[in-house]
């Protein structure tokens, strides 16, 4: 995958107290060896309230695990209750943010121009976004998956400096394999992964599109990493309910080492 270094995000949603999140990374990165580590980004995408427990856990470096949000405002502070702003997470060193995941789409309205608006928080604050995009059974059955994600793509870019393209990490999660246990088939996800960086070396250049890495998110589990994880585009997996169980999250981030 021309150089690009293979990214297993674990995204937590609302599971773990911050005491269960620092059983979780732990158990985590004691079952990894350093090599393992260095070979491929491992992240943890927590709730909000165990990001500070995460930080003190992999500060200092001796633990080499990355950790972000799973959301964050638009707006940089102000009369926003219960919002979290990108300044806030970026105090609190995370190094990534989900933006417009499908559940956030689909249960809480936000729709592109928010998601516009939250990726260039993110960037604004020094947080690499993790980008999702991915259609609905309707659209796939209609035959209209590649259109539809092209489109939130460039929706969620829309005003973003070429020169920022490269800091974002997209993902393309199908919402009928999230949390379904129905993954895609690994020529599902290289169809879709690759038209992504096709519009991207379209839209901005080859060269950007190239470093952009893209991940595949819906129902990966240990035993479907190799095959999803095989397509040339496809350079890593947003895991979800596979990431509350330790061992599994871990042979999943040994598979793409
Ligand atoms: C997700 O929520 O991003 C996700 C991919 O969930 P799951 O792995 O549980 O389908």
């Amino acid at each position: 995958r021309e150089g690009r270094r293979p990214l297993i995000a674990g995204n937590w949603k609302m599971h773990m107290t911050h005491l269960e999140a620092i059983g979780l990374v732990q158990k985590l990165v004691f079952s990894l060896t350093e090599k393992q580590l260095d070979d491929a980004e491992v992240v943890v995408l927590p709730p909000f309230t165990a990001l500070r427990s995460v930080q003190t856990l992999v500060t200092g470096d001796q633990l080499a695990v990355g950790y972000g949000a799973q959301d964050l405002s638009a707006h940089d502070s102000g009369a926003y209750t219960g919002e979290v702003s990108g300044a806030m997470l970026s105090a609190l060193a995370c190094g990534f943010v989900v933006v417009g995941h499908s559940e956030r789409r689909a249960l809480h309205g936000e729709d592109d121009a928010e998601v516009a608006a939250k990726v260039q928080a993110a960037l604004r604050h020094g947080l690499t976004p993790i980008l999702c995009v991915g259609e609905g059974l309707d659209v796939r059955r209609a035959g209209g998956h590649v259109a539809h994600c092209t489109a939130q793509l460039d929706a969620a870019l829309e005003g973003v400096p070429a020169e920022q393209v490269e800091r974002i990490v997209l993902a393309y999660e199908p919402v009928w394999a999230i949390g379904t246990g129905e993954v895609a088939t690994p020529e599902d996800a290289q169809e879709v992964c690759g038209a992504l960086r096709s519009r991207l070396a379209q839209r901005f250049s080859p060269a950007t599109a190239a470093v952009v890495r893209i991940l595949y998110g819906g129902s990966v589990k240990s035993a479907s990493t190799a095959g999803i994880l095989a397509g040339p585009d496809v350079d890593g997996a947003l895991v979800g309910g596979a990431s509350l169980d330790a061992d599994e999250f871990a042979q999943i981030c040994r598979i793409a080492a």
